[in-house]
């Protein structure tokens, strides 16, 4: 195990908690992991924090105790048939590489690649694909994890199926996750993206229910709500859809699609501001007035100069930890702080109402909250 420098792990993408780790380590294995584990003491989990890419924006990936950078542990080992094992290390941009090799993909992509797959499995991974497929959690056929008291196990939904249900969503706070075995699917050479504008939420989200595309997400846009639906290998949009532009592309340049707009998000200094995203998991037949109230009383300087603001109907899988309503919408309103706009405590109290009004209509917050238990 490489003890390693503080490095940038005092801080995350949010910008707004800061700790300074007592020590960094850069484990090669789940066998240093449950060593480190034991040695804290049976139970000290909650000291110990693994980290992927601290591209998380709420201090959950920071720790004053032990930090383990997990990007020590990012081998592709093995691409057979419909199932890939890998490190929880690795990027999905590793693994994306490694599969397309081979002609397969994960079923869901998270929109931007360079998270880890033990980040967004402890999150659940919600992505174009996920009305379909459900969260990238859904699509996981075993886990290796050290426990919070230091075993390795080995699980899945027929073994040790309650430790699988609890690491999967539970933010790291349930076990390290070290070692996964993916589902895979064909991945096609290329594909048809197409846009469509709405007038309304509850117009996007119906367009959402009815359009037959593999990859579809919504934002909300000066100049309405825009749909993007894809799909894969085809030379004509999807029944029933109007676009107002349509372009074909080769499958890898659509799955990298956001690294243009980070490289430029970078440049412009907007990548390193606050990052106050407000996410929440509403159930499906009330999200379009939940979404109309919320922007009632959002300016455009709530959200920041690079803010965007997401609507993604998706079908969660069997993930107990996300605690997400079986029908649900993701409404995300991903805000920074740029210079001029509201201030990231202004955009951290009007998150905290959206939280509590979606909690009022049986909705979550995304990622979820590690402290609540798991009751199963
Ligand atoms: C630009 C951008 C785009 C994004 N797009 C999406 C998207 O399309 N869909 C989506 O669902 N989310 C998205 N996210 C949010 C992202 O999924 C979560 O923030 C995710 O947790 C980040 O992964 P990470 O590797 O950076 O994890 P980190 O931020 O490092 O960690 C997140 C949490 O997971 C825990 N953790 C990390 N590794 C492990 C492990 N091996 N075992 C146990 N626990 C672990 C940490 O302790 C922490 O609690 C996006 C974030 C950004 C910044």
């Amino acid at each position: 195990m490489t003890e390693v420098n503080l490095g940038g792990l005092t801080r995350d993408f949010g910008r707004l908690v800061s700790r300074t780790p007592h020590r960094v380590v850069r484990p090669s294995s789940a066998g240093e992991i449950a060593a480190l584990i034991k040695d804290a003491g049976a139970g000290k989990l909650g000291d110990v924090v693994a980290r992927g890419c601290g591209h998380s924006s709420r201090g959950e990936s920071l720790t004053d105790g032990t930090a383990l950078d997990m990007r020590g542990m990012a081998t592709v080992y093995q691409i057979a048939g419909d199932q890939a094992v890998v490190d929880a290390g690795a990027t999905w941009r590793e693994v994306l590489e490694a599969t397309l090799s081979r002609g397969r993909m994960p079923p869901v992509l998270t929109d931007y690649l360079d998270l880890t797959v033990g980040g967004t499995l402890s999150a659940a991974g919600i992505g174009g694909a996920s009305h379909i497929h459900g969260t990238q959690a859904a699509n996981v056929i075993e886990l290796e994890a050290v426990t919070t008291t230091g075993e390795i196990v080995t699980c899945s939904s027929l073994h040790h199926s309650q430790l699988f249900d609890t690491l999967r969503s539970g933010m790291g706070r349930h076990g390290v996750i070290t070692k996964v075995a993916l589902r895979l699917i064909a991945a096609p050479k290329r594909v048809l993206s197409c846009r469509a504008s709405y007038s309304s939420a509850a117009e996007l989200i119906a367009a959402q229910d009815s359009i037959a595309a593999d990859h579809i997400s919504g934002q909300v846009k000066p100049s309405g709500f825009e749909l993007k639906a894809v799909v894969y290998g085809a030379s004509r949009p999807p029944q029933g859809l109007v676009p107002i532009d349509v372009e074909e592309l080769p499958f890898e340049e659509f799955a990298d699609r956001m690294r243009p707009d980070v490289e430029e998000l970078i440049e412009l200094g907007e990548w390193d501001n606050p990052h106050p995203w407000g996410m929440v998991i509403v159930p499906a037949p009330r999200a379009a007035t939940f979404i109309d109230a919320t922007m009632d009383e959002t300016a455009p300087a709530d959200i920041g100069l690079s803010g965007v603001i997401l609507i993604k109907r998706f079908v969660p899988g069997h993930v107990p930890m996300l605690r997400a309503p079986s029908d649900a919408v993701l409404f995300a309103l991903l805000r920074t702080a740029s210079p001029g706009c509201s201030t990231a405590a202004e955009m951290s109290m009007a998150n905290d109402r959206l939280y509590d009004r979606a909690l009022r209509i049986g909705g979550v917050p995304y990622p979820p909250r590690p402290y609540r238990a798991l009751r199963i």
